[in-house]
């Protein structure tokens, strides 16, 4: 088991969160930060396509995300959506129905720490001009969504599935 350190006092704690440091008494939680991801589509139904960018780092470089990312601070899961995507693609989407919130894992800084993905519908304006930030995606494609592909992450996959349903009905 990697040992954690307390955050306030930098002591070993005595056992993996949650827990008690033994040294000063801060009670230390670990607990999923919410993340915002965004389906965005094209055409209706089963025919629908969506959105999909090519991981341009670490972790998971060179595979098929949903556009998205953290929630800053005391931001809401629907503003960093529409952020994100505004700093990812350079465009305003129109935010539509929540997909779902998925619990996954995500590695960064040799941490790996539990994630709460919300993941959106969306569409961009007709004729809007993408333009990717290069140190986030090296690719666009748009994908069927009765077969997307395998995505960075499970929780994207269990989103299309889910998103492929709500437009079935
Ligand atoms: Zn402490």
């Amino acid at each position: 088991m990697t040992v954690v350190h307390c955050a306030r006092c930098g002591v070993a704690l005595p056992a993996a969160p949650p827990s008690v440091c033994g040294a000063c008494g801060y009670q230390v939680y670990v607990n999923a930060r919410p993340t915002s991801g965004v389906i965005i589509l094209s055409g209706d139904g089963d025919g629908a396509e969506f959105l999909a960018l090519l991981r341009a780092r670490e972790p998971k470089r060179g595979l098929w995300e949903l556009p998205g990312g953290f929630c800053d601070g005391w931001e809401l899961p629907a503003e960093s959506a529409v952020r994100e995507c505004r700093e990812e693609l350079g465009a305003d989407i129109t935010l539509g129905a929540l997909v779902g919130m998925y619990l996954g894992s995500y590695e960064f800084q040799d941490e790996t720490f539990p994630v709460l993905d919300c993941i959106y519908l969306a569409t961009l304006p007709a004729g809007a001009a993408i333009t990717l930030d290069p140190a986030e995606a090296v690719e666009l494609t748009w994908f069927p969504i009765a077969a997307p592909p395998a995505m960075a992450f499970g929780t994207m996959d269990r989103a299309l599935a889910d998103a492929r349903k709500l437009l079935a009905r």
